[in-house]
């Protein structure tokens, strides 16, 4: 149990400062799970988008902390390249189906099958199981209170946000203004009701 002064741990990817650099000609790597032997290896043809850490309970994270670290790329970008018969979509029926090693758990890509989703066409990704470094830093923190659902004390909550806004991640209770509106508009596409307001 941390002692309340305590440094909350994020996610290593970031906890000793958002390093992490997008490289201008940067176009891609191969995300390797984590088994020793017959690693699954996924090929991303191109950069990320939108990485965040993200405190939902359904993404894939290290043992020990609350936070993915999770970004999006084109569903045509990824391509499974070896030992793809060990993964499993963790729930077949979520929104998105998370594919996971059955070897180590790691989930490999994140993918929308419903084509009326407003994120459909894009798989969700973790580029630490990536060697190469170039792939876009994470720029906010996701579903920041849903870390209670993962085991984070509610007190500690303040030091958590506080934190997270001192590595420049600016930490919203759902995903970021961007995306929400990506939503939004998605949503009053279909309704027929966008930009029928004027304010
Ligand atoms: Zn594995
Ligand atoms: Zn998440």
């Amino acid at each position: 149990m941390p002692s309340d002064t305590a440094v909350p741990r994020i996610h290593p990817a970031v906890d000793h400062g958002v390093t992490a650099q997008a490289r201008p000609d940067f176009a891609g790597g191969t995300l390797r799970c984590l088994c020793s032997a017959d690693p699954v290896e996924v090929r991303i043809s191109a950069q990320t988008a939108h990485n965040h850490v993200c405190g939902c309970t359904k993404c894939w994270k290290p043992q020990g902390v609350a936070f993915s670290q999770v970004a999006v790329v084109s569903r045509d970008a990824v391509e499974v390249t070896r030992n793809g018969h060990k993964l499993a979509a963790v729930n077949p029926d979520a929104p998105i189906r998370r594919h996971a090693c059955n070897g180590c758990g790691a989930h490999m890509y994140g993918r929308i099958e419903n084509t009326e989703h407003p994120f459909y066409g894009l798989d969700f990704v973790h580029t630490e199981l990536s060697d190469e470094t170039g792939w876009s830093p994470p720029e906010f923190a996701a579903f920041v209170s849903s870390a209670i659902e993962s085991g984070v004390n509610p007190d500690r909550m303040g030091a958590v946000r506080a934190r997270l806004k001192e590595l420049g991640l600016e930490p919203y209770d759902a995903l970021s203004p961007p995306l929400m509106d990506a939503i939004a508009t998605h949503v009053a596409t279909k309704s027929g009701k966008l930009n029928t307001l004027d304010v």
